[in-house]
């Protein structure tokens, strides 16, 4: 028989070769096999679970973010409180949003982000109303982000240089709005002391200066064109004011991109930092720093601490590093390797590409988890990553996408729902309606980031209403909007 049946299935498939082999007691020792298999990957799914486990927050663990992030919102803004105050609550000079009077050519420079740029926006008001752009890209090589600050400056001297000759426009003194997203204490709207570098800047020479002197010299020792600095204007505030350009409930700013920060409109008579109780201020939160006093110790994770230690800031902004594009990635692959390491995934083997800093971008995290993606292409994204992976590690690498995303997602939301509730309450209103404008490309480009962090807010404010309103280049079109602002208010002065 058996050499019959072995006969007639080779002579079927001439092109395979095929061993029998000959089993011993399979119903007994295969039901032993059958069942060790599945123990061993029970057990393995138990201890990636209890790994992950710290990164799931309850609806009390964020109800407790929320709690404390209003305390250090207080802290912040009070005068006594300030100094030792993590959450900064940086006044911000500017009060009034735009009214769509204002009207003229702008330039307008944006620095803090991925990238650099120049732009020329021209703002029309009356039956034109509306806002027209041109800007153009510039590279600030990492030589140049972590040298001196003459340099830094005389860069971007250099390249508006480049841009004024680009657009035909040389020899043209415009209005300046500086777009410059650090905590910067300001004084005025056209001044901003740097308090600190973050998000891959250390330049030196510039922390505790006037960024505005520090280009002004710059422009001097150039000593081709002079320049107008009318506004030192944070990215948040610049998304606020794009945002309020076309809907006036727009009173919330919010980053979700390279890093995470936020701003609002506050009451004078809270903003202890400026005298005079009369009206509100915008306050640039700088919220990427909560959690620096050690007061989120307890749900910051091992793969938390990881990435902070080997950051260009150890320490700082521990709340932005839970949440932005600059560290997710990061954590995610500090998972991956603490998985690997304990033979969970990958086969137990430690690739040296696992071990490189920063291959996993955060921009994977979109890619593995939108919902189009068949896992075989989550293992091309893998394979790309030089990670050979099979079928279960792709679905294990799927999973620790969605949880590092969704803590993040719903950490904003927490920050943002302290946020609203704080409006509300300073309003004496039972139920606010407030719109929140938004930029950054986690928040645009993540699958699920925005849908999670939007319940989450509701969720833990539920006595505001908050509709979420993309901006569209809020820290180009924001910085001209708030620098047109500031000029038409000027005008009217001399008038
Ligand atoms: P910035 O905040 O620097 O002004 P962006 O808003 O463009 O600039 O954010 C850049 C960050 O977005 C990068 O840190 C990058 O990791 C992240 N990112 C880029 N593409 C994606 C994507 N497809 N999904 C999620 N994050 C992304
Ligand atoms: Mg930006």
């Amino acid at each position: 028989f058996a050499r019959r049946l072995h006969k007639t299935v080779r002579k079927l498939l001439p092109d395979c070769e095929i061993r029998f082999i000959r089993s011993e007691d399979g119903s007994g020792k295969g039901a032993a096999m059958v069942t060790a298999v599945a123990y061993r990957l029970a057990a393995q799914h138990k201890a990636r679970q209890k790994i992950l486990e710290p990164l799931k927050l309850s609806h009390e663990q964020l109800l407790e973010v929320k709690a404390r992030m209003r305390m250090e919102m207080e802290k912040g803004l009070g005068k006594e409180t300030h100094a030792e105050a993590t959450v900064k609550m940086l006044p911000t000079y500017v009060c009034s949003t735009p009214d769509g009077t204002e009207k003229g050519d702008f330039l307008a420079l944006d620095l803090g982000g991925t990238n650099f740029r120049v732009l020329l926006v021209r703002v029309r008001n009356g039956m034109r109303r509306g806002v027209e752009m041109h800007n153009k890209i510039y590279s600030i090589p990492v030589e140049i982000m972590q040298g001196t600050g003459e340099e830094l400056f005389d860069h971007i001297v250099y390249c508006i240089s480049d841009f004024l000759e680009y657009m035909g426009m040389k020899g043209v003194s415009l209005p300046l709005g500086f777009t410059f997203s650090f905590p910067c204490q300001q004084n005025n709207l056209d001044e901003g002391i740097l308090l600190k570098w973050t998000k891959g800047f250390k330049a030196t020479g510039c922390e505790g200066e006037d960024v505005v002197g520090l280009l002004k010299d710059a422009i001097h020792r150039r000593e081709e064109f002079d320049l107008d600095v009318v506004a030192v204007v944070n990215d948040t505030v610049g998304t606020m004011m794009t945002c309020g350009y076309e809907d006036p409930y727009c009173e919330v700013g919010l980053i979700v991109g390279t890093g995470s920060n936020a701003c609002y409109m506050e009451e004078m008579r809270n903003v202890e930092l400026v005298e005079g109780d009369e009206g509100r201020m915008c306050v640039n939160m700088e919220w990427g720093a909560f959690g620096d006093s050690g007061c989120l110790d307890d749900i910051r994770t091992e793969f938390d601490v990881a990435v902070d230690e080997l950051s260009l800031n150890p320490g700082k902004q521990r709340f932005e590093k839970m949440i932005s594009g600059m560290y997710l990635g990061e954590i995610v692959r500090n998972i991956l390797m603490d998985f690997t390491k304990r033979g969970l995934l990958f086969r137990g083997r430690i690739s040296e590409r696992l071990k490189t800093r920063g291959i996993f971008e955060t921009k994977f995290l979109s890619q593995i988890e939108s919902d189009r993606l068949a896992l075989l292409q989550v293992r091309s994204i893998l394979q790309h990553l030089g990670l050979e992976s099979t079928c279960d590690d792709s679905i294990i690498v799927k999973e620790v996408c969605a949880v590092v995303a969704r803590r993040a997602a719903q950490l904003c939301g927490a920050g943002m729902a302290a946020v609203v509730d704080k409006i509300r309450e300073n309003r004496g209103l039972d139920f606010l309606k407030i719109t929140v404008g938004v930029d950054g490309t986690l928040y645009k480009l993540h699958p699920h980031f925005s849908t999670v962090m939007q319940e989450t807010v509701k969720q833990l404010s539920p006595k505001c209403e908050v509709t979420f309103l993309q901006s569209e280049d809020g820290s180009g079109k924001g910085a001209a909007l708030i620098t047109a602002v500031a000029c038409r208010i000027r005008e009217a002065g001399q008038r």
